[in-house]
């Protein structure tokens, strides 16, 4: 589909990641669904050579491959495809990286993003333990404390904070200023007061970690401060702003393998000595349905181009966001009721039960649809 509009070198960096997913990734799925962990082996494949997640958006300057948001887009379709619970390994990277690009100083930028192109992980800890749909009520705070801050607080669903070497986190220094006094930090790992807590066991995305971090006074100082004072959640917003188009084309990946698993089947299966797919009640959802995917694709890529011109793209990159977790909701229910019996089945060959555990995992990252839907109605309603 959108492939008519790539250039030849997007095109090339299509088959590069479809080739990698199908050599890394794809023959891996099952056993990371299994342990619900990123074997060994493959953390520094996917993180540095050959797949480079880390890097992806980091400067060329810094060592990184600097890629667009078209090109992004592309190689989060190809891992959502292969197995989705990688892509948050991708998107922590990429929060963490625009954290910096969009709010850091040429200094903090060539020290923390240099690490990245070395294939350190860098992760993204803004959801506190209030609502994760309103981060104007965080309750972490940092306080000054010599020539630096003290960091005190809790954050959830942070994801991959145990493999982690920096932490992007957001705490208010300003507290009676509510959301104008939250200000973004970047801390090392091995950073006293710094507490991995509870493991949030998931129901799908598995091998995709999320923790609790406790902050428990953690000492960073000013020059580790990402922007000014109360600067923090408009960082915050920004990076989201961006970072949602990739996960939009990661949702993709996984609604087009839902698709294709599901026109596999319904061509195979003979209901009645004719197979599914000659019954038009599954011929019109299966052509609603492609049709809705290639439509929900053209949105993240109208929000990738926006983005890579540089252009103001909040709303569409809330209609990517909404219309391709829509559309994933729909492709993994799809699949489940044309697969039947064979949709719960762990040991069929298509996990189409892990499909649907993936999608519901998913579909909240980054903020909620209704949280798109609120973003879309401020813009038009302005
Ligand atoms: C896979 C995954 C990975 C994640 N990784 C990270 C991470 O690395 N770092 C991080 O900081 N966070 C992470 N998160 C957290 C994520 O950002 C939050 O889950 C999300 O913002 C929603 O917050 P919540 O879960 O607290 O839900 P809530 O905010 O409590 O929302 C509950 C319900 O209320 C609805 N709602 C909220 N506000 C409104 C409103 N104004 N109008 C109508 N409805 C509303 C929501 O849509 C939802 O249906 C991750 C989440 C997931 C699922």
């Amino acid at each position: 589909m959108a492939d008519v509009f790539f250039t030849d070198e997007q095109k090339t960096l299509k088959n590069k990641y479809r080739e990698l997913v199908a050599e890394h990734l794809i023959p891996r799925a099952r056993e990371i669904d299994e342990h619900d962990r990123v074997p060994k082996d493959l953390l520094p494949k996917l993180t540095k050579e050959p797949i480079r997640l880390s890097a992806l958006s980091v400067p060329k300057k810094f060592g990184g491959l600097e890629l667009g948001q078209v090109e992004v887009g592309i190689i989060a379709e190809e891992v959502g495809y292969g197995y989705p619970a990688m892509i948050p390994l991708m998107e922590i990277a990429q929060l963490y990286s625009h954290v910096l690009l969009l709010g850091g100083t040429e200094n903090q930028q060539k020290r923390f993003l240099s690490q990245l192109a070395e294939g350190k992980i860098g992760c993204y800890a803004l959801t506190d333990e209030g609502p994760g749909s309103d981060p104007t009520r965080m309750k972490s705070t940092a306080k000054p404390d010599g020539d630096g801050f003290k960091i005190y607080g809790k954050k959830r669903l942070i994801t991959f904070a145990d493999l982690a070497d920096l932490y992007a986190i957001f705490a208010n220094e300003v507290p009676e200023k509510g959301a104008k006094g939250i200000s973004a930090f970047i801390i090392e790992k091995g950073t006293a007061g710094l507490k991995l807590g509870r493991h949030v066991p998931y129901l799908g995305l598995l091998g995709h970690r999320a923790y609790e971090l406790n902050l428990e006074g953690i000492y960073v100082s000013k020059e580790n401060r990402i922007g000014g004072q109360g600067d923090g959640l408009k960082i915050a917003l920004s990076v989201l702003s961006v970072t949602r188009i990739s996960l939009s084309w990661g949702y993709i990946g996984l609604a087009r393998a839902a698709l294709e698993a599901s026109i596999k089947f319904a061509k195979a299966r003979q209901i009645s000595n004719q197979p599914l797919s000659d019954y038009q009640a599954i011929r019109f959802k299966l052509a609603e349905l492609a049709t809705q995917i290639d439509a929900a694709r053209m949105l993240a890529y109208r929000a990738s181009v926006m983005a890579d011109k540089k252009l103001v793209h909040r709303k569409e990159t809330s209609m990517s966001k909404l219309a391709c977790a829509d559309v994933l909701i729909k492709s993994v229910d799809l699949a489940a009721r044309i697969h039947a019996g064979y949709a719960g089945d762990k040991d069929y060959p298509v996990p189409v039960e892990r499909y649907l555990r993936d999608a519901y995992s998913w579909i909240s990252a980054q903020g909620t649809p209704e949280v798109q839907k609120l973003i879309i109605a401020r813009e038009i309603l302005l």
